[in-house]
């Protein structure tokens, strides 16, 4: 059985060998991009290349990227622990092409690499183009010869890639990977395409186009070629297991988070969603982020606390997660260094983000119980979801992701009112000259956390309320 690390290595070297410079992973934390609060694709690192800004002494390239995808655009959050495909943190395989070739080569190198390296059976395999593409439809037909059983036409929601609001962007096409009939789930472009069991492994993106904030499309200067393809999704494929929590890689992280959790079922979501959460947590902290109240700080403090949740959940009371860095460097410390370096500074943040969020949590859990069991409708109320906030430092998404295992949603209007009352009350308060201490409940987290914290709510309420 190919190991994950064999096949990244493998894709490199197929690449390599076709004169593609091998680029290592940037940080999770992209250069100069305000744009983007994460690194959420291989081509991020490339993107004046592509803009024409920055020149390149090659004009090839292939790397695995570090991403994650928890929050901006491309936010898998709210989907770990319910498909069998996403992760926050994931590794993406890509090769490049910088003005030199365009869809017939990127095209044939994918095939290539599937079916005649790796082996894949061409009949497990699904096509998609951007419905206006002609040019790829006709190479995929007639030059490839795939089956059009097995190819289809989609829209711009999946077949028009772009990096974030602005920025470089164009049509893909999709190759999807057939897990089979066992699983629920239709073909892509179908109605029940979201099931896992046509999994979307590759996108080959052909670049064309910059979107402005305006949304105004211009042409690149040379057409260019962005791929990628999940490590993970490519690793189930080829250890012919259909979910990605049953890898190599995560089956021991998920072993070692059962032995710390004393959680005994390997199938159990909480464990997933730990071993999931590690790769986010210890990758942003190398990375340079560190949990606070605002921004990136504050998408990481939410991953950390949802993972901690997660072992409360079985059971768990003590600090765990940051043992979890151990197994987490033997699986992945030889491909990067860097987390082997951070360490030590990983795990004290991970283990004082623990010991902070103990102190509340265990409370917090109890009045979120309280209010459940007294619940007449469906929905848990916003003085609830506010104070659960406010005063025990649970993140909404953390609320709504507990909720979301009853079958139950918040009350997020109500949410955003008791938020504003406070903020109304604070400023009258401070206009007065009192002292705060009648007014605002000053325990825990209620410092005022600025602008961007407000934005990460409201982008949160607007996830749940979509
Ligand atoms: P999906 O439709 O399954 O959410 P996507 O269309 O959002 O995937 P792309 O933006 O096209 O994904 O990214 C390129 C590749 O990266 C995907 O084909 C997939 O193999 C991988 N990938 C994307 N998101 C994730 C994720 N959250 N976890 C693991 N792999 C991912
Ligand atoms: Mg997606
Ligand atoms: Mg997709
Ligand atoms: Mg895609």
């Amino acid at each position: 059985m190919i190991t994950s690390a064999e096949l990244r290595a493998s894709f490199l070297d197929y690449f390599v060998e076709r004169g593609h410079a091998l680029v290592p992973s940037s940080p999770l934390i992209p250069a100069n991009d305000p744009t983007l609060l994460f690194t959420n694709a291989g081509m991020v690192q490339f993107k004046e290349v592509f803009l024409g800004r920055e020149r390149r002494a090659e004009p090839r390239a292939v790397s695995a990227q570090r991403c994650v995808r928890a929050g901006g655009k491309h936010n898998d959050l709210e989907n770990v622990g319910y498909t069998a495909r996403h992760h926050t943190f994931f590794e993406m395989l890509g090769n490049f092409s910088f003005g030199d070739y365009f869809k017939r080569d990127a095209i044939e190198f994918a095939w290539d690499y599937l079916v005649r390296v790796l082996g894949l059976p061409p009949q497990r395999l699904w096509i998609t183009v951007y419905t206006e593409d002609d040019e790829a439809a006709d190479i995929w037909l007639n030059d490839i010869g795939v089956d059009p059983a097995r190819f289809s036409r989609c829209g711009a929601k999946d077949n028009f890639w772009s990096m974030g609001e602005t920025g470089p962007c164009g049509p893909c096409s999709e190759i999807f990977y057939d897990h089979g009939p066992e699983i629920p789930g239709g073909p892509p472009g179908s109605p029940d395409e979201d099931g896992d069991r046509y999994v979307e492994i590759w996108n080959l993106v052909f670049m064309q186009f910059n979107r402005d904030a305006d949304g105004q499309l211009t042409p690149l200067p040379r057409p260019s070629v962005d791929t990628g393809m999940g490590l993970e999704r490519l690793a189930a494929v080829l250890q012919q297991v259909h979910s990605n929590y049953e890898i190599d890689l995560f089956v021991r992280l998920i072993d070692a988070a059962a032995t710390l959790t004393g959680c005994d079922d390997r199938e159990n979501k909480s464990l997933r969603v730990i071993a999931d959460h590690i790769r986010s947590v210890a990758f942003l902290i190398t990375d340079g982020v560190t949990p606070g109240n605002e921004g990136r700080g504050y998408v990481l403090r939410r991953i950390m606390r949802r993972a901690i949740r997660h072992g409360y959940q079985i059971g768990c009371t003590t600090p765990f997660f940051h043992r979890l860095v151990e197994t987490l460097i033997a699986e992945m410390g030889a491909a990067y260094p860097e987390l082997v370096a951070a360490r030590a500074h990983v795990e004290r943040i991970i283990l004082l983000e623990e010991e902070r969020f103990a102190e509340t949590l265990e409370h917090g859990m109890r009045l979120l119980e309280e209010a459940i069991a007294t619940l007449s409708g469906m929905q848990i109320p916003g003085p609830t979801v506010f104070k659960l906030y406010d005063t025990y430092g649970f993140p909404t998404d953390l609320t709504a992701d507990i909720a979301r295992e009853r079958g139950l949603t918040l009350d997020l209007a109500g949410f955003e009112q008791a938020m504003t009352q406070q903020r109304e009350r604070a400023r009258a308060a401070s206009q007065f000259g009192t002292t705060s201490n009648h007014a605002i409940d000053v325990q825990g987290e209620t410092e005022f956390c600025g602008y961007e914290r407000l934005q990460d709510e409201a982008n949160v309420v607007a996830i749940f309320s979509a």
